[in-house]
């Protein structure tokens, strides 16, 4: 299931991240592309980090938009799904600008509750 790759990437990251240190909290940018389902990957989530140092973690998803270029016309089009053709002139030379990213923004260390921004 993709959720679970999902999260198991994403707790690749945040353990990275911690270096062995308790995770209170997380946040993902997840774009819309990526069609994550919330409930199946908050409890593929909680299944993965069972045991770790995000084990409980509280996971903040924040959803980034579909936005294509379109080398027709320069316009870019912005959408919560995939865009096949252009907003402006309805070409589709189309240049993906975001939409599929999965990134770990920050997380939340339980000792100290300071946040770490992450890459
Ligand atoms: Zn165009």
């Amino acid at each position: 299931m993709h959720e679970f790759g999902v999260a198991a990437a994403v707790l690749d990251a945040v353990e990275a991240r911690a270096g062995g240190r308790p995770v209170s909290a997380l946040r993902l940018h997840v774009g819309a592309l990526q069609r994550l389902d919330r409930d199946v990957f908050d409890s593929a989530f909680g299944m993965v980090a069972d045991g770790t140092v995000a084990s409980g973690a509280a996971v903040e998803v924040v959803e980034v938009a579909v936005e294509v270029a379109c080398r027709g016309c320069g316009g870019s089009t912005t959408a919560d799904e995939l865009v096949v053709s252009c907003g402006h002139c309805g070409g589709h030379d189309l240049e993906l600008r975001s939409g599929d990213d999965l990134v770990l923004e920050s997380i939340t260390l339980t000792d100290t509750r300071t946040e770490q921004e992450v890459g």
